[in-house]
């Protein structure tokens, strides 16, 4: 068995205009098939060959292989992302509209802090919404650094690599975040994130 490259949970276009088939192409079709296949070629014939992809992370991590790290992590980072947005956003129901609330005082205060925190992340990496000792928190890691090997639960994330948004918005990095947050964001799928944790 080696790393399979998910299929993505939604047409190329569906997302569209806010993130268009043309990033997917580049995007889910290059970038993240390349940090698959990079993978799967550094385990072969390893003894992590037939092991899942969180194992190869967390391995990769302990014994200091910084390239299998990266492109095992990036694998799995991209793989939530795609998860993280779909065409029917919506609004956070639930319980996860509940903690927002709790936690940040509401969905505007949420998306503010997300944003702020993405848009100042400097150059590559990831901003998440994990829930860390039964509580929201707004992080991000840089580069190809993972919430697998932080001990923390993600519920959402946005890619804030250039390579994520440059086709669609160029250096805006902020309007990429707008569109991530009030366009595209899956609410559903994070809300079920956070049942499954806080069973
Ligand atoms: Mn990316």
């Amino acid at each position: 068995m080696s790393v399979i490259q998910a299929p993505l949970p939604y047409e190329t276009n569906a997302l569209e205009p806010h993130m268009s088939a043309r990033t997917f192409e580049f995007h889910y079709g290059k970038h993240h098939k390349a940090y698959v296949d990079n993978t799967n070629a550094a385990i072969k014939g390893t003894p992590l060959e037939k092991a899942d992809l969180e194992t190869i992370i967390k391995s990769a991590k302990e014994s200091g292989d910084k390239k299998l790290f990266n492109n095992a992590a990036q694998a799995w980072n991209h793989d939530f992302f795609w998860q993280s947005m779909t065409p029917k956003s919506g609004e956070p129901t639930g319980k996860l509209a509940e903690w927002l609330k709790r936690d940040f005082g509401g969905v505007d205060q949420f998306k503010e802090k997300f944003k702020a925190e993405a848009v100042g992340h400097f150059a590559s990496g990831w901003a998440w919404l994990v829930v860390e000792n039964g509580k929201l928190k707004v992080t991000s890691f840089h580069d190809a650094d993972t919430p697998v090997v932080h001990g923390v639960t993600p519920l959402l994330t946005a890619d804030v690599w250039e390579h994520a948004y440059y086709l669609d918005y160029q250096n805006a990095r902020a309007s990429f975040l707008d569109a991530f947050l009030n366009k595209l964001a899956n609410w559903k799928g994070a809300n079920e994130k956070l049942e499954q944790a806080s069973k």
